[in-house]
């Protein structure tokens, strides 16, 4: 194995758990928004409840107001009544008092009507205003939950950058380089196991003489699989497909140091 195989791992570990966290960082504006976006139809319910309520109240108002206005009718009609010198305009009037009186009746019953229903919008509104309340205590709660995880999340993410100082240090420059070129094109990895006689990044073959150069331990050289481009390793013996011609000494001394 490469000397520099191990560490490269570490530095692939390190940077894995960094691009995790920071995704995870990266989505907590968007948890806030929908969270606060709950909120935003909790009040939009509450609003248009408020406006049915208001609308329905005004509507008793207006048929309160026909319902006096056509008693006061009836009672001038009455009062009239009473001076009228022919029984041609005492006749008109009865008939106005028993119109007005009809009038009144209508009136009443869509006061009543329309009772009900503000008792409805009313009992409305106030469950809208209960599911609000719940809804910002709960979304208060659900706040300071994210603010708590963006923290810890935070603090995970500033150990990793400082792990990852000392982990590339050793590494020589032109693997570093290596490293970041090739994890930048595979979505942060850069090396691969070949295991079985494959490379796991891809899948490929690896021939038998590079998985024999990668396990011995004196070996200088960097293989990257000729499929994906990912620096491969390999931590297991190789199991020799016929052990009585197999050398697998290398093998197994390169087991028990890797
Ligand atoms: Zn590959």
């Amino acid at each position: 194995m490469h000397p520099a195989i191990p560490r490269l791992l570490d530095l692939q570990t390190i940077d894995q758990h960094i691009a995790a966290l920071r995704a995870e960082l990266d989505a907590f504006p968007k948890r806030v928004r929908d969270a606060d976006m709950q909120l935003t139809g909790a009040r939009n319910a509450v609003t248009a409840a408020r406006e049915a309520h208001t609308h329905s109240l005004t509507e008793r108002k207006k048929f309160e107001l026909d319902v006096r206005q056509w008693k006061e009718r009836a009672r001038k009609y009455r009062e009239q009544s009473g001076a009228v010198k022919t029984n041609e305009a005492y006749k008109a009037l009865q008939h106005e008092i028993t119109n007005a009186e009809a009038e009144v009746a209508k009136a009443e019953d869509r006061q009543l009507e329309i009772m009900m229903a503000g008792e409805d919008s009313e009992r409305r509104l106030k469950s809208a205003e209960t599911a609000l309340s719940q809804a910002e205590r709960s979304i208060a709660a659900e706040r300071k939950e994210l603010h708590t995880q963006h923290a810890a999340k935070k603090k995970d993410l500033d150990a990793a950058l400082a792990k990852r100082e000392p982990a590339i240090a050793p590494i020589p420059e032109d693997l570093r380089v290596l490293y970041e070129r090739i994890a930048k094109r595979h979505h942060g990895v850069a090396l691969a196991e070949a295991r079985d006689g494959q490379c796991r990044g891809c899948g490929m073959r690896v021939l038998p003489h590079i998985l024999q150069q990668l396990l011995r331990d004196a070996n200088d050289e960097l293989f990257r699989c000729e499929s994906c481009g990912l620096i491969l390793y390999s931590l297991e013996p190789i199991p020799a497909p016929n052990p009585e011609t197999g050398s697998s000494s290398a093998a197994s001394s390169a087991s028990s140091s890797s």
